[in-house]
């Protein structure tokens, strides 16, 4: 039982607490919660500017979660309902963000997590988290598609819990990141702009904007702009792409698990698909660091990249300037936080060359 905290604010209890009354679970649910979401909308004055004619523009900082990404939503109802169903392990096939979550919640709930993987894919800086969690790391010989089919397959076994995007507790967890910017702006944006790999995330605020919708919280749903990397969109193309590739390892997708509920939330928002390249990603990602102090991984700057496309009268861009009425509201969700990748910053850093310990010399080298 938790302790009896009257003033436990509402990122303590976490979004199951939060919002319980729109995630349909049983009161005798276990809840394992790291206390994550009410995660901060900062208002973007630089965006704001850019984008002009009144508009405001707000960034969903999903970097702030426990593991520093969106999946935590998610991750708290699939491994809370995981325990009531009395699974001793989940598993997934991940390389990133997933396996951070899927362990972090394992070691709170006390039960086991296994991360299936291809052998060689197994360095990638973003492990470090499972790794710390206790997660076990098991590697095999063959490719992606194997590690998935594998897991699907221990998924079937009665205590095991399969926590990959394929579980829809996850996208009902994610839900609430659209309650939150509703709750905190007062109603929903004319839009909301994220990035789009799997199409889980772009999939659950849709039906989390519906959802307030119906219950009357907000006036209207916003058009959701989704964006993918130019060397792995096949919700763009309308294709599978069979060998995708981008700097942005999180959104390095050719067949997305929720392709059809993002395609038909695009549709029924009025919204819209496009790509940003590799090379706009990173340059958005150093952009919102040095202006804005906000520090995000390079999947996560595909918005930002696409909300500069969407502003650029020269591009083709296929959601238009002019879309967007004066004086409203945008959103961009950013998914995670910078620190996940930092080798990509460090690989285009100057080198520091050491000089005198002088203070003439150090305002000299600041350029006074
Ligand atoms: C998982 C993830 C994505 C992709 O989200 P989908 O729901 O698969 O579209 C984007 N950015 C980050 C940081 C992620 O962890």
């Amino acid at each position: 039982m938790l302790p009896s905290l009257p003033m436990r604010s509402a990122r303590s209890r976490g979004v199951i607490e939060r919002y319980r009354a729109f995630l349909s679970l049983s009161e005798t649910m276990p809840v394992i919660s790291l206390g994550e979401g009410s995660t901060p909308l900062l208002h973007s004055p630089r965006l704001s500017d850019i984008v002009g004619r009144g508009c405001e523009v707000y960034i969903k900082y999903e970097g702030l979660n426990p593991t520093c990404s969106f999946k935590d939503r998610g991750m708290t109802l699939a491994v809370s309902k995981a325990v009531e169903r009395g699974a001793g392990i989940v598993v997934c096939a991940s390389t990133g963000n997933t396996s951070a979550s899927a362990a972090a919640y394992a070691a709170r709930a006390g039960i086991r997590c296994a991360v299936v993987l291809p052998a060689g894919k197994i360095a990638s800086g973003k492990m470090v988290q499972a790794i710390a969690y206790g997660a076990t790391i098991v590697a095999i010989n063959g490719n992606f598609d194997d590690a998935l089919r594998i897991v699907r397959e221990l998924g079937g076994r009665e205590d095991f819990a399969i926590v990959n995007s394929i579980n829809p507790d996850r996208i009902a967890g994610q839900k609430t990141a659209a309650f939150e910017v509703v709750d905190e702006l007062g109603d929903a944006p004319a839009a909301h702009l994220l990035t789009l790999g799997n199409a889980g995330n772009i999939s659950a605020y849709w039906a989390g904007y519906s959802e307030y919708h119906t219950a009357e919280k907000c006036s209207r749903r916003p058009a959701m702009l989704g964006f993918q990397a130019a060397g792995a969109a096949p919700v763009f193309h309308g294709r599978v792409i069979e060998n995708p590739e981008t700097v942005a390892s999180a959104i390095r997708i050719g067949n997305p698990a929720s392709w059809e509920t993002a395609v038909a939330a695009l549709r029924d928002s009025d919204g819209a698909v496009d790509v940003v390249t590799d090379q706009e990603m990173l340059s958005a990602q150093r952009w919102l660091a040095a202006k804005e102090g906000i520090f995000v991984e390079p999947a996560s700057a595909a918005p930002i990249a696409g909300l500069f496309k969407i502003c650029d009268a020269t591009r083709a861009s296929r959601y238009r300037r002019d879309q967007i009425q004066d004086g409203t509201a945008l959103v961009c969700t950013v998914t995670g936080h910078g620190l996940k990748d930092p080798d990509i910053v460090l690989q285009e850093a100057a080198a520091i060359t050491p000089i005198p310990a002088d203070t003439d010399e150090v305002l000299r080298a600041l350029s006074f």
